[in-house]
């Protein structure tokens, strides 16, 4: 069904029923995560004009997440059909920082009046994840009222270290160099505990031509609420400034390889470290592990090119990517490659 759709595109909606999967099969695809619409406090555009954006912006999918409502979920159903997936969500705007609450049952409200101090956030990130959901803490490092996470991350699966919402003008802002640093430093201790929490990247749309700044480009086996969250939840992902910027990023060792988010067994063998970068002129591709920034290296001012850097699961417990335009904004940024 396409009700109301000046622009001639097709949606498929995660729980309203019909849901076909289609999509190119095991793929990469790519989606913002955080997006309101006039139903939230400073939201501007309509469900029609977020469609038209996200296919704009080169987006496979969507997820509604306005603040403290389930409220344009019924609107988004209007759009049922199977080309561009809609995700059910819910922004949490508790008192003292804000989570993202994506593949919620349609209709479905989560509290939001409560604050660290209440001890009631772990209860409702359990209701999520009884749904079958998944729990995103949302601009960490905000620079307003309530939008500074207090939590622990404890309970959270991903953390949502490039927020766009700041960033009409330049890309990439302070809160998310504060969010990429703490990530970063809290990944060498959690690998080694074996519960590392990926990174995530979304434009928290208001206005418009925000929508896929950033956003996140997923590894799944077909386009679909579950296939997409377990993607992020397993970290298969990476995060792009925009669609003009492709990053493929693998670590082998003799005939086995691994991708973004996966382990690779190599023992007392030397690894390579593979980067391919495309859209980013003269940027610079940088490696990180444990002891920090390992290496990098600039691309042609093509904005294309292959970086190779060679490490061992003795120095390296994982790698992740950064790749900064000359100025230092991000353009793209992995999640880890784990060494073992
Ligand atoms: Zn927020
Ligand atoms: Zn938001």
């Amino acid at each position: 069904m396409t009700l109301g759709d000046e622009a001639g595109t097709r949606l498929r909606l995660s729980g309203f029923p019909p849901t076909r999967v289609v999509g190119r099969g095991r793929g990469w695809y790519r989606g913002d995560c955080h997006v309101h619409s006039v139903v939230s406090n400073g939201g501007e555009l309509t469900p029609d004009q977020l469609v038209v954006g996200a296919r704009a912006a080169g987006l496979d999918f969507l997820a509604t997440t306005e603040h403290n409502t389930s409220d344009a979920h019924g609107a988004w159903s209007r759009y049922v059909d199977d080309d561009l997936l809609v995700i059910l969500g819910q922004e949490v705007t508790t008192q003292t920082g804000h989570w993202l609450a994506l593949g919620v049952p349609p209709g479905h409200v989560v509290e939001w009046r409560y604050g660290v101090r209440d001890n009631m956030v772990d209860r409702h990130l359990d209701e999520v994840h009884r749904a079958g959901g998944l729990c995103v803490a949302a601009h960490p490092h905000a620079p307003f009222p309530s939008g500074t996470f207090m939590y622990p991350y404890r309970g959270f699966d991903v953390v949502e270290v490039w927020n766009g919402q700041w960033s009409s003008d330049v890309p990439w802002q302070a809160d998310n160099e504060a969010t990429l640093a703490e990530w970063g430093r809290s990944l060498a201790a959690d690998v080694r505990q074996g519960q590392w929490r990926p990174a995530i990247g979304n434009s928290d749309t208001h206005l418009v031509d925000q929508i896929g700044i950033p956003h996140t480009v997923v590894l799944a086996d077909e386009l679909s609420a579950d296939t997409i969250l377990a993607g992020i939840r397993a970290g298969r992902s990476w995060i792009a400034a925009s669609d003009a910027v492709e990053l493929s990023f693998t670590v082998s060792a003799g005939h086995r390889i691994a991708g973004i988010g996966e382990r690779l067994k190599i023992g007392g063998e030397p690894a390579v470290v593979r980067v391919d970068v495309r859209g980013v002129p003269s940027g610079i591709v940088s490696f990180h592990t444990e002891e920090g920034k390992a290496y990098s290296a600039s691309l042609p001012d093509t904005g294309s090119g292959t970086v190779k850097w060679h490490t061992s699961a003795e120095n390296s417990t994982f790698v992740r990517i950064e790749v900064r335009e000359p100025r230092g904004h991000m353009a793209a940024l992995s999640n880890p490659i784990l060494l073992a």
